[in-house]
């Protein structure tokens, strides 16, 4: 195998081999961009090295080839006295993790070719400010160095200097400081800096491999559910200066707006600087739009490149970009990375262009970023206190108690307290308190800053770059114009999309895209309406192209009727239990204790009507669609009083000796009842087999309430489904009971009611005997909350408190298997019921109706395995949807 591949054999579908950031710097050099040349050491190799301990034997000889090569084009060698050629090593997986692993800039640089520099560019504070930035990458990264010893002797050589900013720092203290900084690595890391530059790059290499497993990359991968076996690879790329002068420097750009999506100049330029200090937000930078006016031949080239860029990739691109001496050179493109509001604008922008379909703008959103886009917003009309504005760098509205580090963030959060992370920046020592936050406000950087690149990542509100606030991290609290101090723990808020932050809690209203799915939201002009514009035309999109139908889980007609403004196509839960609370519980609970058949079919006769009435609404809100009626499922206890409670009053009055007599008895039968395993008891189709009478009476009341729709011209099409079915034993004697039933009201009715019967397939043994069930069933619909219960034997509502966080942490899992159906397991076994239950009755009706119904990974799962539709609760029903459409397309 090969390991390594020059820039000019690459392209940008290889990302798998060579990165993300390598295989589209490969794809810019032979679209004719100017990319400064290099090569790319692949993820394969890095695999190899983090499988062994050790570097492939070939990679060395493979690297020394293309670095001949590259120095023989280059005119000079590695690190080369009298004219170093200089390297970066940046490393770059698969995905981007962005400040996420290791980087070294200017490798070649050592005591003697760093003269050799400063004579070649006639620079020597250049040279110097090079060497010393090298020494301080690799003492950090590579060497494990405290990188604040580093910044604190540059803080210091400032002070001593009395100047504000790096810039200002002349060769003379630059060479000081590298000997300062030289002492730091052999104190700190106990051995000099490396003056071999291949040994230099030879580390920096190991260390790129290495850092794919550090803390921060690992937590950053299960935060975005990133593999941990794809590797990195690392990038080769020879150096060119943006630290050169004031006609030098270097920035980042995107084709669109991240936040809006709308096509225009964005970017942040910072002159006479390398690339780390920009993304670290060391230095103010200038808007990009500014290059126009420090140098406009750089400035046109770059907007022709852009141009070029999104033509190619047809989507937005972000570009990392360097100026040498008036000489541009891009240094990294992707595809960037965008908020879900810009996700969706530009979705239907670049379809109105011509360069991607509908079934590609259906991959370029997600149902993820249209949850967001559902999250409410503040309150417009509220009375606020805003305290400052910043750049709106990740949208959401997010109130929490202030914090000032990642600490009190994660403590505070775990103890249930909502927390806004406040800092002056944000760098990847600060991953843990974003995630516990709510929301992110930095004084201090751009667009692009680590706070800003994160937090859209993450999906969570980010202000940054609010400059009034003065932030002091050490005495936790900030100060904001006119004075007044936010401390640790004040209330405050802050508005992702508009940037502003205000002192207090501000109450939130609804997003304008819930809006639009309850039509409440009309056409307009303003920001809003393009969005709903936009998600009105994805959406569209989405169902065309889908073949999963999308149904609600709801048991109330207004429940009902929200799902069909979200565009249900009926009902495919309804879980009567929810109608037996209340008022009805005592019913109820006279039904279970009834000794006579004569106050058990009393307590049946009273339930009949109100049962009968929910139902005619329900088939009423859902005229004409499809309504799955389950009858009651849950375990009899939930009816009954508390036992504790009971056995508390029952002694009490016998200690004062008054008469108890129905509270003893209550208790006797609460006893009687007592689980210790309820969910694995007395529910489902086993309370209607012992408990006579009471599926009759829903049947019943099914029945009466489709009859009486029809009479009133309706067209109820009710189903009836009979829960935690084991055999088809069981099935068969509620079936037969049900169909005298239906056929007696139908002929009570003088219609025909054409009710299906049908069964959920919530346990492995159904699952298993799916053949055989399906000879008593006319559809199935599958329970993945408790199948994921009892395939795995996790109790449902339990682990997730108790020890999910330690599997996830382990990487057992990446995702709760009660969000994301687990494929291999219960998955397979969904599959496997479905060929068999086909295979018995070819026309059988197949849906699901767990909560995985709404999550968009186990909606793309039920569209492969063949399903005919998803059920979920109502507010996921867009999700579903939209899902539904990108599994199709
Ligand atoms: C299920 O088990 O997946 C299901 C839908 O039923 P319930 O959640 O009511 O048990
Ligand atoms: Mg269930």
């Amino acid at each position: 195998v090969k390991f390594v591949y020059d820039f000019t054999e690459g392209n940008k579908d290889l990302k798998d081999l060579l990165g993300g950031k390598g295989a589209n710097l490969a794809e810019m050099t032979n679209l004719g961009l100017p990319v400064p040349p290099g090569f790319t050491i692949s993820t394969e190799a890095c695999k190899v090295y983090l499988g062994s301990g050790e570097e492939p034997s070939a990679l060395r000889d493979e690297v020394s080839a293309h670095l001949a090569a590259l120095e023989q084009r280059m005119g000079k060698k590695l690190g080369q006295a009298d004219d170093p050629l200089l390297v970066s090593v940046r490393s770059g997986a698969k995905f981007s993790m962005p400040g996420m692993m290791d980087t070294v800039l200017n490798i070649g640089l050592s005591d003697k070719s760093v003269q050799g520099l400063a004579k070649q560019a006639g620079e020597e504070r250049f040279a110097w400010d090079s060497y010393r930035r090298l020494i301080q990458m690799f003492g950090k990264t590579v060497l494990g160095v405290d990188g604040e010893l580093f910044e604190d002797a540059l803080e210091a050589a400032k002070t001593a200097k009395k100047v504000a900013v790096d810039t200002e720092l002349e060769a003379g203290d630059l060479k000081k400081l590298v000997t300062k900084f030289k002492k730091i690595v052999k104190t700190e890391a106990g051995r000099d800096f490396p003056q071999d530059p291949r040994e230099q790059m030879d580390l920096a290499i190991k260390a790129v491999f290495e850092s794919w497993n550090g803390d921060r990359a690992k937590l950053y991968r299960r935060q975005e559910r990133i593999p941990h076996d794809l590797g990195t690879a690392v990038n080769i790329c020879s150096m060119v200066f943006g630290n050169l002068g004031p006609d030098s420097g270097t920035g980042v750009a995107f084709t669109r707006d991240p936040a809006s999506g709308y096509q225009g100049v964005y970017g942040d330029y910072l002159q006479n600087a390398q690339g780390e200090d920009v993304v670290a937000g060391i230095r103010n930078t200038v808007p990009l739009a500014e290059l126009e006016r420090i140098d406009k031949n750089s400035y046109d080239r770059l907007m022709q490149i852009m141009e070029i860029l999104e033509n190619h990739y047809k989507d937005l691109c972000d570009i990392e970009f360097t100026i040498e001496r008036g000489h541009l050179w891009m240094l990294q493109t992707r595809v960037g990375k965008r908020t879900a509001g810009a996700a969706f604008r530009i979705a239907t922008q670049l379809v109105d262009q011509g360069l991607i379909d509908e079934a590609e703008a259906l991959q370029r959103v997600t149902g993820a970023q249209l949850a967001q886009l559902m999250f409410p917003r503040f309150d417009e009309q509220a009375k606020v206190e805003q305290v400052g504005r910043g750049i709106a760098a990740s949208p959401g509205a997010a109130v929490g108690k202030a914090v000032f580090d990642s600490y009190t963030a994660v403590k505070w959060s775990r103890s249930g307290e909502k927390v806004i992370l406040v800092r002056r920046e944000t760098n990847p020592d600060d991953l843990d308190g974003m995630i516990a936050a709510e929301g992110i406000l930095t004084s201090r950087g751009g667009k692009t800053s680590h706070a800003a690149v994160v937090a859209r990542g993450m999906g969570k509100t980010c202000v940054c770059g609010a400059e009034e606030l003065e932030v002091d991290t050490k005495r936790r609290r900030m100060t904001v114009p006119g004075g007044q101090v936010v401390e640790e723990g004040d209330l405050i808020s802050i508005d992702g999309s508009s940037g502003k932050v205000y002192l207090g809690e501000v109450p939130v209203v609804p997003s304008p895209v819930v809006e639009y799915f309850e039509g409440r939201m009309h056409a307009g002009a303003d920001d809003a309406d393009e969005l709903v514009e936009a998600v009105h035309r994805i959406m569209a999109f989405a169902d065309r192209k889908r073949r999963l139908r999308v149904r609600a889980n709801a048991d109330n007609a207004e429940d009902a009727l929200r799902a069909r403004r979200f565009g249900a196509q009926g009902i495919g839960l309804c879980r009567t239990e929810h109608m037996f609370l209340g008022d009805r519980r005592e019913l109820v609970e006279r039904l279970i204790l009834a000794d006579t058949g004569a106050e058990r079919e009393e307590s049946l006769k009273q339930l009949l009507p109100l049962q009968k009435k929910d139902f005619v609404e329900l088939f009423e809100a859902m005229d004409g669609l499809p309504v799955t009626v389950r009858l009651l499922d849950p375990p009899l206890h939930e009816f009954l009083p508390d036992i504790t409670e009971l056995s508390v009053r029952v002694a009490l009055a016998e200690s004062r000796q008054e008469p108890h007599e129905n509270e003893l008895r209550l208790l006797q039968a609460v006893h009687r009842l007592h689980e210790q395993n309820p969910m694995l008891g007395l529910r489902g189709v086993r309370l209607g087999l012992v408990i006579p009478g009471l599926f009759t009476m829903q049947v019943r009341a099914i029945a009466e309430a489709a009859a009486e729709r029809k009479a009133a011209k309706g067209d109820p099409r009710a189903e009836i489904m009979i829960p935690l079915v084991g055999t088809v034993q069981e099935l068969e004697i509620v079936r037969e009971e049900a169909d005298r039933v239906v056929a007696e009201v139908e002929a009570a009715s003088g219609t025909s009611l054409k009710l299906a019967i049908g069964t959920m397939i919530e346990l492995p043994r159904a699952a298993l005997t799916a053949g055989q069930i399906a000879e008593a069933a006319e559809f199935f619909s599958f329970g993945t909350n408790d199948l994921t219960q009892t395939v795995w034997g996790f109790s449902r509502d339990d682990v997730e408190a108790s020890f999910f966080t330690a599997y996830l942490e382990k990487g057992i899992f990446g995702v709760s298997p009660f969000e994301t159906i687990d494929r291999d397991g219960v998955g397979s076994l969904v599959a496997s019921a479905v060929e068999a239950g086909r295979a018995t009755r070819p026309d059988l009706k197949l849906g699901v109706c767990g909560e995985h119904g709404g999550d968009p990974e186990s909606v793309h799962f039920f569209h492969e395995v063949g399903l005919d539709y998803v059920s979920c609760s109502p507010f996921r029903i867009p999700v579903a949807r939209l899902e539904a459409g990108r599994a199709a397309s």
